[in-house]
């Protein structure tokens, strides 16, 4: 019988914490959470606490549940503010029950148990040693508490050592379930931003190029907005590379790298697309005022001394094409093989310039 409120039990947290986890991954409750997301996480502990009440667990004429784990694991990740909300509505669900002896003692437990975790939480200790002395501190206090209350040898045998079992368990496989749920969701956004960015340059990378410019594309018609898209590609680059060596050529590209975030807007979309060939997603953005960022992208990059591992200084030009929808282009998904063509241009026609796809006032734009 207590096996099976046991199961039950052990059943009703670990599917909360999975729900309660999935809908929280982007931010998980931490000291630095929000207020509000401290009070919703104190508020949903206090609750599961009290359907924890409802299912507790029969010894004798005694019973015993685990509704100080919630209040543990809240206290634990949140600190004091989720606690004292999962705390107190612990207390006034256990006063709905019933005022008595039994029901002080369990406002005392309660109440000891949170300030007990909050304390521990704040020690200098591994996770592992801090875990464990909070459910060791809390079963201590129950064991007063139960033996002051029962006073019944016999009784007291069978339930002290079993509820021991029973929290220890209820009380590790929480915070594993919950550790775990944290390690895997950390692993995925690690390993989804990876997937986007480009790994010498920290640039995005073509796959997030083309998912950025798809969506940014759709904005564009759907608000009536202008948008340019820069290529930009280093001109003779290969001579970098049979001059100084491939290493040196990288430091180049991460050097360029820098220069292109620092002179676009912070909410321009800055790609690695492949090789030595850069884009720049323009959002918001006119023909007149993208042929400004490019100029000023050229300039800089011709001006700039680029170091390299050796101390040796280089030049370096780019080339750069531009398209505009709805200037140079009707169509957003042309725009790529606009500014392809425009760069093609460019090289096409001395290097170290702008050009603008045709069909715009003006053709090109020569350094
Ligand atoms: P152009 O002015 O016509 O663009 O001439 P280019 O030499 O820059 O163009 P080309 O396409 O002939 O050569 C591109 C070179 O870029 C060849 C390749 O060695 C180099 N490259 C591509 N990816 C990398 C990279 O990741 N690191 C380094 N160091 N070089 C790269
Ligand atoms: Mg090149
Ligand atoms: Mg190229």
């Amino acid at each position: 019988m207590i096996l099976k409120e046991l199961i039950s039990n052990l059943a009703l947290l670990i599917a909360s914490l999975f729900v309660y986890s999935q809908s929280t991954q982007a931010m998980p409750l931490s000291r630095s959470s929000t207020l509000k997301a401290k009070i919703v996480s104190g508020f949903l502990a206090g609750i599961l606490a009290n359907v924890l009440m409802q299912y507790s667990m029969h010894f004798d004429n005694t019973i015993v549940d685990l509704r100080h784990i919630p209040v543990i694991l809240v206290a634990y990740y949140g600190g004091a503010v989720p606690a004292l909300a999962s705390m107190f509505l612990v207390i006034i669900g256990r006063f709905f029950i019933g005022f008595n002896t039994s029901s002080l003692l369990a406002l005392f437990l309660i109440v000891s148990i949170t300030l007990l975790t909050l304390t521990i939480t704040r020690l200098n200790m591994s996770k592992r040693v801090k875990i464990f002395l909070i459910l060791t501190s809390s079963n201590i206090m129950f064991t007063i508490l139960i033996v002051y209350l029962l006073q019944s040898v016999s009784t007291l045998t069978v339930l002290i050592p079993s509820f021991w079992i029973i929290s220890y368990m209820a009380g590790f496989v929480s915070f594993y379930v919950i550790e775990f749920l944290r390690r895997s969701q950390n692993l995925l956004n690690k390993y989804k931003a990876e997937a986007a960015t480009d790994g010498l340059t920290g640039l995005n990378n073509v796959r997030k190029f083309d998912q950025s410019f798809n969506k940014i594309a759709a904005q564009a018609v759907h608000k009536e907005e202008k948008l340019s898209l820069l290529y930009i590609d280093i001109d003779h680059f290969k001579k970098v590379n049979d001059t100084y060596g491939h290493k040196e050529g990288d430091q180049v590209l991460i050097e360029l790298s820098r220069i292109l975030s620092n002179t676009v807007r912070s909410f321009d979309i800055v790609s690695r697309n492949g090789g030595e060939e850069f884009t720049v997603i323009l959002l918001d953005c006119p023909t007149e005022r993208a042929r400004d960022i490019s100029e000023r992208i050229r300039e800089k990059v011709e001006n700039h001394s680029f170091l390299l591992t050796t101390g040796q200084m280089i030049h370096v030009t780019v080339s750069i094409g531009l398209a505009c929808y709805n200037e140079t282009t009707s169509e957003p998904k042309l725009l790529i093989k606009e500014a392809d063509h425009a760069l093609y241009d460019a090289k096409q026609t001395g290097r170290n310039k702008v050009c603008i796809s045709p069909g715009y006032k003006w053709a090109s734009h020569r350094a």
